[in-house]
C-alpha cells in the first residue's frame, strides 16, 4: 500500500496543513481555492530572527516534474508579501531528474528557492510526529500535563486546605494522606468560523466567530468540558510538567513538600489515553462548530415574498487554528481519621483547583453537603458531622457527634458523653448537685419557669390589687 493512499488531493493538502503546524511553521493556512486548481498553502518560518513567508504545492501524486517546480517558482515570485519568500513542492511520491536539477539551481532554503519535500522525508516526518502513513491519520503525542500540585508545596497540601475549613481540627494532627494522581486527556481546540451568505438580494446571514473548545478526550466519543475544568485546562499561566520527566519534577514537589515540614508522597501516578486521533478531533470540531453556527434566516426577496433560508457554514469556512493535547491531573487523596476514611478529589492546574469530591464538606451520618454549612470533627470517633449531628460532650465540653455519644437525661434533657465512663462520671457528680444547680442543666427549662413563675406573680398580684 502507498504512502497515504486513501486520502484524496483535498485530503492530502489538508494534513499537510496539520503537518506544518507541528513542525513550528506559523499562520499555515490554504489560499483560496481557483476553479481548476488545488489550493495552495501559505504560511509563515522564522529563521534567524527573521520571518519568511513559505508558499506550498501539494502533490499527492506518484511523480512530480520540472513543470510543477516551475509554476511554483513564478507563484512564489507574484506572492504578494512584504518580506522575504520562498517555496516547497511537497509530495508522496518522488521528483523527476530534471526537477530535482531545477531546484537545485534554484537554491533549495534560501530565499527565492524551492524545497522539495518527497514520500520518504514525509515518512521521517511521519514519524516524528506521529502520523499515521497510511491514512494520514495523526496520532496525538503529548507528555505534557498541567501541574497537579502547586510549585514549592506538595500533594498533602490542598487537604490541608481543605481540612483547614473545619475549625476544630488540627491538620498538623492528621495523618499523610494517601495521595494518587490519574492524568486525563483533553484536547483544546482553538476555531474561527467565518461565512457570508448570499441571495440574489444581497448578504442575509455573515459570521465571523473564534471558538475555543476544550475536550475530555479519554473516551471515544468526545465529551466538551465547561466551568471550571475548562478554565483550568485554558489558563495558559498555570504552571506544566513534563510526563516523561516526571519524577524528577514531582520529587521537586514532594521534596519541597518536606522541607515544610510535611511527610508527603505520590504513591500512584495513573496515565489514560486519547480516546481518538487529532485528526479525527479536528473533523469533530468542524462538524460541531459548523451545526453550532447554522441558522435560519428570513428575508424578503425582490418579489415582495417571504423566504426562509438555513445557513450552515461549509467545512472550508471553519478553520481549526489550533489543537494542543494536554494531560489534565486528577488527585485523589485520602485520609484515615478515627473510624472514618475521607477522599478529597480535584482537578488541578498548579494552585488552581476544581473539586470533584470532598468528603470533608458532608456530614457522616446524614449526607448533608451544603456548601455554607458548617462542619464540626469529633475526635471520639473521628466523624465529621453537620450541625444536626454534633452535640457538646457534658464532661470535656468538647464537640462529640450522636453517632458514638453514650446518652442520658439528666433534668428533663438529653445530655451527650464520650463514653459509660464519662457519663458514669456525670451522674456521681449531677447527684451531688444542688437543686438550682441541676435546674441549670436544662437552662430553656430553668429560664421557662422563672418567666412562669414570674407571670403568675404578676396575674395574682394583679388581681388581688397590689399592683
Ligand atoms: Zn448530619
Ligand atoms: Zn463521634
Amino acid at each position: 500500500m502507498a504512502l497515504l493512499d486513501d486520502l484524496s488531493g483535498y485530503e492530502f493538502e489538508d494534513l499537510m496543513v496539520d503537518v506544518f503546524r507541528h513542525r513550528g511553521y506559523e499562520n499555515v493556512s490554504q489560499s483560496a481555492r481557483t476553479a481548476d486548481e488545488g489550493r495552495d498553502i501559505l504560511m509563515e518560518e522564522v529563521v534567524d530572527g527573521r520571518r519568511r513567508a513559505v508558499v506550498v504545492e501539494c502533490k499527492h501524486t506518484d511523480t512530480v516534474s520540472r513543470p510543477v517546480v516551475q509554476k511554483l517558482h513564478s507563484a512564489v515570485a507574484t506572492y504578494d508579501y512584504g518580506g522575504p519568500k520562498r517555496g516547497m513542492v511537497a509530495t508522496t511520491g518522488r521528483f523527476t531528474g530534471p526537477a530535482r536539477e531545477y531546484a537545485q539551481e534554484l537554491g533549495t532554503e534560501s530565499d527565492g528557492g524551492v524545497e522539495l519535500v518527497d514520500g520518504t522525508d514525509l515518512r521521517e516526518i511521519g514519524e516524528e510526529i506521529g502520523m499515521d502513513l497510511y491514512n494520514g491519520r495523526i496520532e496525538i503525542l503529548c507528555d505534557e500535563a498541567l501541574a497537579p500540585f502547586p510549585p514549592n508545596t506538595g500533594p498533602a497540601a490542598p487537604v490541608f486546605d481543605v481540612v483547614r475549613e473545619i475549625e476544630n481540627i488540627d491538620p498538623a494532627t492528621i495523618p499523610t494522606p494517601e495521595t494518587s494522581v490519574t492524568f486525563q486527556p483533553m484536547v483544546s481546540i482553538s476555531a474561527s468560523t467565518s461565512a457570508t451568505f448570499e441571495t440574489s438580494v444581497g448578504v442575509i446571514h455573515s459570521l465571523n466567530e473564534t471558538t475555543e473548545l476544550v475536550v475530555h478526550a479519554a473516551d471515544d466519543e468526545p465529551r466538551v468540558a465547561r466551568g471550571e475544568r475548562s478554565a483550568l485546562v485554558t489558563n495558559r499561566a498555570a504552571p506544566r510538567i513534563d510526563l516523561e520527566d516526571r519524577r524528577t519534577e514531582l520529587d521537586a514537589a514532594v521534596d519541597a513538600a518536606v522541607d515544610a515540614a510535611v511527610d508527603a508522597a505520590v504513591d500512584a501516578v495513573e496515565r489514560e489515553r486519547f480516546g481518538r486521533t487529532e485528526t479525527a478531533y479536528k473533523e469533530w470540531a468542524v462538524d460541531r462548530l459548523r451545526q453550532a453556527h447554522t441558522t435560519t434566516v428570513h428575508y424578503t426577496g425582490d418579489n415582495n415574498v417571504d423566504y426562509e433560508k438555513t445557513c450552515t457554514p461549509s467545512r472550508s469556512d471553519v478553520s481549526i487554528r489550533s489543537i494542543d493535547p494536554i494531560y489534565l491531573p486528577r488527585v485523589h487523596s485520602r485520609v484515615e481519621l478515627g473510624e472514618y476514611a475521607y477522599r478529597y478529589e480535584f482537578d488541578a492546574a498548579g494552585s488552581a483547583r476544581s473539586t470533584t469530591r470532598n468528603d470533608f464538606r458532608e456530614c457522616v451520618h446524614c449526607g448533608a453537603d451544603g456548601i455554607d454549612a458548617t462542619y464540626t470533627y469529633c475526635a471520639n470517633c473521628g466523624s465529621i458531622n453537620c450541625d444536626d449531628h454534633i452535640e457538646t460532650e457534658r464532661v470535656e465540653h468538647e464537640p462529640v457527634c450522636t453517632g458514638c455519644a453514650v446518652t442520658e437525661r439528666f433534668a428533663l434533657r438529653r445530655k451527650y458523653f464520650y463514653d459509660e465512663a464519662n457519663r458514669e462520671a456525670f451522674r456521681e457528680e449531677y447527684a451531688a448537685m444542688a437543686v438550682h444547680e441541676k435546674a441549670m442543666e436544662n437552662v430553656p427549662l430553668a429560664v421557662g419557669s422563672v418567666l412562669a413563675l414570674l407571670v403568675a406573680c404578676i396575674v395574682v398580684g394583679s388581681s388581688v390589687g397590689v399592683l
